[in-house]
């Protein structure tokens, strides 16, 4: 096993993998900005470093401050986390040049996912079924263009192949509209990635989104751990996630998850992962493989009792996965409700101290978050200030459960989200269960459309 890790990141995930460390004995360090040294992880920690000012670019992401960190404390290996620093090819190859162990894939593997044009096709080439399209990048024949749109069918969608975030991509409904939004796409794309590259896809008018988890140890064996559905979204930032996916029969399940596992031994997979599709009339679209650990995997890990964090560890220290894909079993069902700083209205972030904090609890109650009485929210990094996650033997239980929880849930001082998770668990549809992506915005829409007629 390892002895001493660099947790590279903060706020509730930082914490959430001190916590796996120390149950497995083993140290930590926690890297931190200047305006982070309050951080709950930061106290518990073996060891702290400051590794920059505020600004994520002049520390979270800052690469040599990090390794050199790593140095200093004499560890062996660097956890990313998600977001930061956690896709990045360069920092993984630079971690390993440096010694150390980078906790997640090959630096290979995260280059070749973070290119979509070269993920699909890898993705292709191993049997996961994508959504149709251009299968390779778009030239600059107006003509050839027209006719691979018109082969897929409109609507499509052009979409950067160094995209992420949700960005760098367009809907186009006409053939009219095409040659103009291929050329507009490349544009962005060369400025905010600086890779000019995009592809064609089909675009999906009404799916959900259904991503499988896996786990491999890079020496020939992976599982999956079922699936999640992660269809509550706003411009499309998740916004609740559950463990199983409505509507997702056993035999379903067993069919997608047995083509990723053998699309990650074929591809080396190492570590934990997560190939998302989207899922439209019983059929399943790859768009894209996570790399990481993800913001939603404690639904994952409360319905099949897996520690996720636990599992990289043991991978990246170098054993062989000890768990069979028959071990896995689901039990009950899990809802996991993001809590972010912002106004539930207008959505603007909401920074500042906390005045009074008061934790729910009770039977299937999980609270993974960095925040205490005291604590201020600062306004530099992304507002998500904890998860809520319930289990319980069904859905229906799961959802009152997180509706007790929600109720005895206390953050004063600023504005959060509570109300607007309050309304979803309360939503009809929801509870219906199986929504498709849109549904949320959609329904925002109504209510903001009524706001306005009553006021
Ligand atoms: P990113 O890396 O920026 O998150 P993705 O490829 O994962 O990009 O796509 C982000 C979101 O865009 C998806 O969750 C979905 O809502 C929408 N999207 C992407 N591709 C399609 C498609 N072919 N049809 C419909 N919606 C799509």
């Amino acid at each position: 096993m390892l002895d001493k890790v660099v947790i590279a990141n903060r706020g509730e995930i930082a914490l959430r993998i001190l916590r796996a460390c120390h149950a497995l004995g083993i140290r930590t360090v926690a890297v931190h900005s200047t305006v982070d040294r309050n951080l709950k992880h930061v106290a518990m920690a073996d060891e702290s470093v400051c590794i920059g000012p505020a600004p994520s670019p002049k520390s979270y992401l800052d690469m040599a401050s990090i390794i050199a960190a790593a140095e200093v404390t004499d560890a062996q290996a660097i956890h990313p986390g998600y977001g930061f620093l956690s896709e990045n090819a360069d920092f993984a190859e630079r971690v390993e040049q440096s010694g150390f162990i980078f906790i997640g894939p090959k630096a290979e593997t995260i280059r070749l996912m973070g290119d979509k044009v070269e993920a699909i096709r890898a993705m292709q080439d191993a049997g996961v079924p994508c959504v149709p399209g251009s299968g390779g990048p778009l030239g600059d024949d107006a003509a050839t263009n027209v006719k691979i749109a018109a082969e897929i069918g409109y609507p499509v969608i052009v979409k950067a192949a160094g995209g992420g975030g949700g960005r760098g991509m367009r809907v186009v409904h006409t053939e009219a509209a095409l040659v103009n939004a291929i050329a507009t796409t490349k544009q962005e794309a060369k400025a905010a990635f600086g890779n000019d590259m995009v592809y064609m896809e089909k675009f999906l008018e009404n799916p959900r989104h259904v991503e499988i988890q896996v786990l491999a140890d890079g020496q020939g064996s992976a599982i999956h751990l079922g699936e999640r559905d992660c269809s509550m979204q706003r411009r499309h930032q998740k916004v609740v996630e559950e463990a199983p996916a409505p509507g997702i029969t056993p035999e379903l399940r067993a069919e997608i998850g047995k083509v990723c596992v053998e699309a990650c031994i074929r591809i080396g997979y190492r570590g934990a992962g997560t190939f998302e599709f989207l899922f439209e009339n019983g059929r399943f679209y790859f768009i894209e493989m996570n790399t990481r650990i993800q913001v939603e995997h404690p639904v994952t890990e409360l319905v099949t009792g897996i520690d996720l964090v636990r599992e990289q560890l043991k991978i990246a220290s170098g054993q062989k996965l000890s768990i069979k894909q028959e071990d896995i079993v689901l039990t009950g069902h899990s809802i996991e409700c993001r809590i972010n700083a912002e106004d539930p209205d207008t959505f603007l972030p909401s920074p500042g101290l906390i005045q009074h904090f008061h934790v729910p609890g009770g039977p299937g109650v999980r609270v993974d978050s960095h925040i205490y009485e005291g604590y201020a929210v600062p306004p530099n990094y992304d507002s998500m200030i904890g998860k809520l996650i319930v289990h319980g033997p069904d859905r229906e239980t799961a959802i009152a459960r997180m509706r007790v929880a929600l109720s005895e849930m206390v953050v004063d001082g600023i504005k959060t989200n509570i109300p607007l998770q309050q309304r979803i668990m309360a939503d009809r549809g929801f509870q219906e269960g199986g929504q498709n992506i849109h549904y949320l915005e959609k329904r925002l829409a109504e209510r903001k459309d009524k706001a306005l007629s009553i006021g």
